[in-house]
């Protein structure tokens, strides 16, 4: 499928939060989709983008984005079929499911949707072919549009390094991870809580860690998706980083040879890099050799923040190997993993 003729209009749902930010930054520049519709809550509703939002992205906020009213976030015939939602999950699944209910395509990154079975949960490198549930929701649903997601932020780190090392044969994963501040949305955690301190817990993390990256890794089968046969076990902990959050993974594989996987993990690729979509990473899993990374600081910005970078591969005495990876929760973890998304359902006739 070539690119679209003219750029796709697109709405932004959340847009005013963390994530938003990072869609509207993504947005501005983007050569496929225009944004030109934005919402949040009624707090932010009727005023321009510029006055409502206290900007945190990288430079001046996008002067296109600035003048733009909010919307409340509800449907209207002025929002765009595509849209994205950045919405807070309190509300994500009660608003998502009325814009998908009115026509709309919602790309989301909120919790809400990710497991139900007739709902992807969308890597394009890993699971494009899930990409099949979104005539199944509509069948069974009467819906004309759809809700397609993306994973939990530091899901996706762990499935884009576990997903090349299948052939080796995955019985059993235990991550830890160090997630950035930015992970909590913004204002976040209290400074108080944070500064100088590691918090050992992240409410509801740990589960998401467990089950979204056995759907991610799954099967499609029968209108449904087949979970992946293997079982993960998360620590999660919040560390006063900014942005990109860390996993150590120990992996228990039939074949644990470092040299194996070093090699599967640099190798691996997928659609978005047959296709060379806007948003695509070279690569999507970076591998360093270098003894003390990944960090946040110095790699969580590889590929514009797309790619996840493995580090630290080496033997584990208890489970077989164990490595290091990091992905920029907001970019790859959130609003570029949608975009992404959405690239590829332009590929596949699905917007
Ligand atoms: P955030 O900074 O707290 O932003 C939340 C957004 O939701 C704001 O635009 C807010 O608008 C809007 N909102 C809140 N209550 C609303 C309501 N009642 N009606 C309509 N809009 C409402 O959170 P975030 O970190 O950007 O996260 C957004 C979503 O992405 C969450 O579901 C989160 O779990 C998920 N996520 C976050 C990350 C990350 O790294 N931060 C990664 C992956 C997924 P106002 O400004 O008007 O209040």
């Amino acid at each position: 499928m070539p690119p679209p003729p003219e750029p796709i209009p697109v709405g932004l749902l959340g847009a005013t939060g963390m994530v938003g930010q990072r869609f509207v930054h993504a947005l501005a520049s983007h050569p496929w989709f225009r944004l030109d519709w934005l919402a949040a809550s009624e707090r932010s509703a009727g005023r321009s983008y510029g006055e409502a939002t206290h900007w945190l992205g990288e430079g001046e906020m996008p002067s296109q984005a600035a003048g733009i009213r909010v919307e409340a976030a509800r449907p209207s015939s002025d929002c765009p079929r595509l849209v994205f939602s950045a919405l807070d999950a309190k509300v994500a699944g009660r608003v998502e499911r009325s814009f998908a209910r009115a026509g709309h395509v919602v790309l989301s990154n909120a919790r809400n949707h990710r497991m139900e079975p007739d709902v992807p949960l969308l890597v394009p490198e890993i699971n494009s072919g899930h990409l099949r549930l979104v005539r199944e929701q509509r069948r069974r649903r009467g819906w004309t549009g759809a809700i397609v997601t993306n994973p939990n932020c530091s899901t996706i780190g762990l499935a884009l390094a576990l997903a090349p090392l299948r052939p080796l044969g995955i019985r059993r994963v235990v991550a830890t991870t160090l997630q950035a501040l930015s992970g909590a949305g913004h204002p976040g955690v209290a400074a108080l809580d944070i500064v100088g301190n590691v918090v050992p817990a992240i409410a509801g993390e740990e589960n998401k860690i467990a089950t979204e990256t056995l759907k991610i890794l799954g099967a499609c089968r029968d209108g449904g998706i087949e979970p992946f046969d293997a079982v993960v076990s998360a620590h999660c902990n919040r560390v006063p980083v900014v942005d990109g959050h860390l996993a150590c993974v120990s992996v228990d594989l039939e074949d644990p040879s470092p040299e194996r996987a070093r090699e599967l993990l640099a190798n691996f690729s997928g659609p978005p890099q047959e296709l060379d979509l806007p948003s695509a990473p070279a690569r999507p899993v970076r591998v360093t050799s270098v003894d003390d990374r990944p960090q946040p600081r110095l790699d969580s910005g590889a590929e514009s923040g797309m790619a996840v970078t493995v580090g630290r591969l080496r033997p584990c005495t208890v489970l077989g190997l164990k490595f290091v990876a990091l992905v920029h929760n907001t970019i790859r973890g959130a609003a570029g993993a949608s975009v992404l998304n959405a690239e590829l359902m332009w590929t596949r006739a699905l917007l």
